[in-house]
């Protein structure tokens, strides 16, 4: 288990040039049952607000771009939506080239997985180049049976190379076979920032990990937030969301 972060430690690590990455659900915000239930506190958009204000700051998340963009409303920040296939910011918007043309497919297997798990009222996220597929708030003791029922109705697609699966917290993202995660639009908003930037990158889920991998590749400092013992390519911890509140807010009336 990697040692725990905290202030002292974001200070050793902050260098001229720091720039500040975020996951969100999860790690910005509580977890809901449902992806639109979550609260986006008025003190953590106040902290990002105050943060950006100093060092660029980018949010990376699963979510489809537009959703997140409306879910953070905060200017001058970049976005990156659908685990970095999407990418918006000061002077930077970018589309990974070979997502788009898999629209199709996408709207198609949406349809089907509605119709065949409809009795389990599921909730189905149509995230544009990918689909999100929610069990937080099935009955427990269907979540099997639900689970061997997407699985049937992906295994043809996933078998002709057609999509790609990722497994979340009780979510299944179906995705585009496309070679392409967070840390890749990590480098992206980096690459555009053009300076020496120092990156920190805080996430909680399994599709952090890749980005945790990238930053760790350009010396910077990635950070698990998590409260349990876990497996995790991060140099360092956090148990809880609040935490890093904590030292950002530390690190805001340092450099004001
Ligand atoms: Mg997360």
């Amino acid at each position: 288990m990697p040692p725990h972060y905290s202030f002292q430690k974001l200070m050793d690590g902050i260098g001229k040039h720091p720039v500040f990455f975020f996951d969100f659900d999860g790690t910005l915000v509580e977890l809901a049952s449902t992806p639109d239930k979550v609260k986006f506190k008025p003190i953590t958009k106040y902290i990002l607000e105050n943060l950006a204000n100093i060092f660029p700051v980018g949010i990376i998340s699963g979510r489809c771009l537009s959703d997140l963009q409306k879910m953070i409303a905060i200017d001058g920040i970049f976005y990156a939506g659908n685990h970095g296939v999407e990418v918006e910011g000061p002077g930077l918007s970018f589309i990974e080239p070979n997502t788009s043309r898999f629209r199709y497919l996408i709207l198609n297997l949406l349809d089907e997985l509605k119709a065949k798990l409809s009795s389990y009222n599921p909730l189905i996220e149509d995230k544009i180049y990918a689909i999100g597929i929610h069990y937080r708030t099935i009955d427990p003791l269907r979540v099997n049976d639900f689970l061997f029922e997407v699985t049937k109705i992906l295994e043809t697609p996933l078998n002709k190379n057609e999509i790609k699966v990722l497994n979340g917290k009780k979510v299944i993202e179906v995705k585009p076979p496309v070679e392409w995660n967070k840390g890749n639009s990590v480098k992206i908003i980096l690459k555009h920032l053009k300076n020496d930037y120092a990156p920190f990158y805080f996430g909680d889920d399994l599709t952090d990990e890749f980005a945790f991998e990238t930053v760790n590749e350009l010396k910077g400092t990635s950070v698990l937030i998590s409260n349990r013992n876990s497996l995790t390519k991060a140099k360092f911890i956090l148990g809880s969301s609040n935490e890093l509140m904590g030292i950002l807010a530390q690190i805001i009336s340092e450099y004001q």
